[in-house]
């Protein structure tokens, strides 16, 4: 049985602030029915984990470098992540793929990382609008999955988020279809990589303009075990409901 996970990916979103947000939704959620992690910039690390010391709320990272030490200026080490007290890291995000040219080859390079320090990682699959219409979909993803994801991954350190580039803070959401058809696919070629149990066990989420409003709908799609958050996750007041829609 898949625990569902509510994960919220911050970017480069928050101050000190923004902390009063979690507080809020430890109040909301003093008992959830799913997992909850919150990614916040790296600046937040440390005070959003000890702001969440003891409750349910997990904290995890953006991003690591494929090294655990070393000079890389202006990079954070998976080891780094895990000693701060985050458990879990975004891998492959597509800002990343785009910003940063990171590769899917990078990115089991950082998976490998990640999962040796003992970090769930959250590794991010998803087409470009261009290539959705060239109906290459199923293609990229099955790409993006052998490449992406190390071998020995299983269902405790390894997440997978499917997020279509064109569904990412653009108010479009692909169809319940759509949507079931990466999903069940996704599941399919886990199965046929690690085994059917392993396979089964790996958790699986959606994201893309993810809001309360179509919340529900998402959750009930087969294969779907949770979201990826972006703009709603900062904000309690919209980041709740859909937790609980997930509950
Ligand atoms: C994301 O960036 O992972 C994401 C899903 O963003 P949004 O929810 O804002 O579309």
């Amino acid at each position: 049985m898949r625990r569902k996970l509510a994960a919220g990916n911050w970017k480069m979103n928050g101050l000190r602030a923004s902390l009063k947000e979690l507080e809020k939704l430890k109040d909301e959620h003093p008992d959830p029915g799913c997992d909850i992690l919150i990614c916040p910039p790296a600046t937040l690390l440390a005070p959003a984990v000890d702001m969440c010391w003891s409750s349910p709320l997990f904290v995890g990272g953006q991003t690591c470098h494929h090294k655990l030490a070393g000079p890389h200026t202006g990079d954070i080490s998976a080891e780094m992540l895990r000693d701060v007290g985050a458990t879990a890291v975004i891998l492959g995000h597509s800002e990343r793929r785009a910003d940063h040219g990171e590769t899917s080859e990078e990115v089991r390079l950082l998976a490998q990382a990640a999962q040796e320090v003992g970090l769930t990682t959250i590794i991010c699959v998803g087409e470009s609008e261009f290539q959705r219409e060239a109906t290459n979909t199923l293609d990229i993803i099955g790409g993006q999955l052998s490449l992406s994801i190390p071998d020995g991954s299983n269902g405790e350190n390894l997440v997978v988020a499917y997020e279509p580039v064109w569904a990412i803070g653009t108010g479009q959401v692909p169809t319940a279809d759509q949507i079931g058809e990466v999903h069940d696919f996704m599941r399919d070629r886990l199965e046929n990589r690690f085994g059917y149990g392993v396979g089964k066990s790996v958790r699986l989420l959606y994201g893309g303009s993810v809001k309360a409003s179509n919340a529900d709908e998402i959750f009930a799609i087969s294969n779907v075990d949770g979201a990826l958050v972006g703009g709603a996750s900062l904000k309690a007041a919209d980041f709740a409901p859909i937790i609980t829609a997930l509950e």
